[in-house]
């Protein structure tokens, strides 16, 4: 092995800021005038949860969405002052913090309202809070039938104010857009039937990109930030550029004879004398092991199969055409490398998944490196990572 030649990195995501700024842009002044609330849950989907907001407020993002009251507090923690919706539940264990970290929490049972009201008592003005409508996803939220009265619980108490009014969608990825559009109309049917709220909202990337009418006053767009479209179904009139290339080295080359068999399970036979490159990435990184003998990685610009199982540590690839390769070379896993893609969509596709939860499933021994033209934000770097542009 060249001494050299694995001094560097082993494996790192690359996330490219500036393709997430120019998604926020061009998200926002598609929806415009509805505001556009970044989705930042799951650490920004796997990329990184801070670098991706600031980035995203930067460049015409009017606040953020998280899943979960923790991924606000670490929000305002990395001094992140935006509205931050909290789209999930509220334990009412996390009332005071919420309060006191300035989140909007979403609303769905009298259990936390109270709790909310509670621990904003103290506070001069009143708690803004969101109410989530169950039109038809039926996970959570309250049902058309429940509105009024759990509107009315929540109006007697005057620490809290109902900002705004929400729901869901099952289906705005999909080709049949039928039941995207009954759940609008029962979320219009029921918001009429309310006091008048200053925020409703619908929207997903799909539908914001898909469905003006489910624009109403803002929307919710999480895998669009990122560079992806939600499905093939949904059409590609708004400009979205990949934030993510996932890199990763060859460690060894060698050689096979025919009738050998590589890694566990002995699930690849080779046909032929061949080589084969051992690249430093697994599914403890995240890399799917459904794409045993299925999936390609680039090296020198060339796709190369997958060919035996992926393990959790590694990989292995058949480069007999390329008898170049040496340890050392970089392999992508997912983008560019020369003229040649391995995109997120056709890795998910041939994984039985969707690129969503390959983005999030990188796991964290991954370095999350922030390229791209703005400066270089340190922050979601594992502790002792240096960049290394
Ligand atoms: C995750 C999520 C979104 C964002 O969906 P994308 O398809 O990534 O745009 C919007 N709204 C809610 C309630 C979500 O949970």
């Amino acid at each position: 092995m060249d001494p050299g030649s694995l001094s560097r990195w082993l494996i790192r995501a690359e996330v490219d800021l500036d393709a997430i700024a120019a998604n926020t842009r061009n998200l926002a002044r598609l929806v415009r005038p509805a505001r556009l609330f970044a989705v930042v849950k799951a650490d920004g989907y796997g990329l990184g949860a801070v670098a991706a907001s600031r980035v995203a407020l930067a460049n015409g993002a009017d606040g953020l969405c998280v899943a979960r009251p923790e991924e606000g507090l670490a929000l305002r923690a990395a001094g992140i002052d935006a509205p931050i919706l909290i789209l999930g539940p509220t334990v009412p264990a996390l009332a005071d913090q919420v309060v006191r970290a300035r989140l909007t929490p979403t609303v769905c049972d009298l259990q936390t309202a109270e709790a909310l009201a509670r621990a904003a008592g103290a506070g001069a003005r009143p708690l803004p809070v969101h109410v989530k409508i169950d039109t038809g996803l039926h996970r959570y939220g309250i049902l058309p039938s429940e509105a009024p009265a759990f509107l009315g619980h929540l109006s007697r108490h005057l620490q809290l104010r109902v900002e705004g009014l929400w729901t869901h969608l099952a289906t705005a990825d999909e080709a049949d857009k039928t039941f995207a559009y009954a759940q609008l109309a029962r979320f219009n049917e029921v918001v009429a039937a309310l006091p008048p709220v200053p925020v409703r909202h619908a929207a997903n990337t799909a539908a914001a990109i898909d469905l003006p009418e489910f624009r109403l006053d803002l929307v919710r767009a999480g895998i669009g930030i990122y560079g992806y479209y939600p499905s093939r179904h949904v059409g590609r009139a708004v400009a979205l550029r990949p934030a993510l290339t996932l890199k990763s080295r060859v460690i060894r080359v060698h050689d096979v004879g025919p009738g050998e068999t590589i890694g566990y399970g002995r699930s690849w036979v080779a046909r032929r004398a061949g080589r084969i490159a051992l690249v430093a990435c697994g599914y403890g990184d995240g890399y799917p092991r459904h794409l045993s003998n299925r999936g390609a990685v680039l090296v020198r610009g060339r796709r190369c199969p997958v060919v035996g199982r992926v393990s959790m540590d590694l990989l292995t690839v058949d480069v007999t055409d390329l008898p170049e390769v040496q340890t050392g070379d970089e392999v992508v896993l997912v983008g560019r490398q020369g003229d040649e893609e391995i995109s997120l969509d056709e890795l998910a596709e041939l994984a039985e998944t969707i690129p969503y939860e390959l983005l999030t499933r990188l796991t964290p021994r991954v370095p999350r490196i922030y390229v791209g033209s703005r400066p270089v934000l340190t922050t979601g770097l594992p502790e002792g990572v240096k960049e290394d542009l």
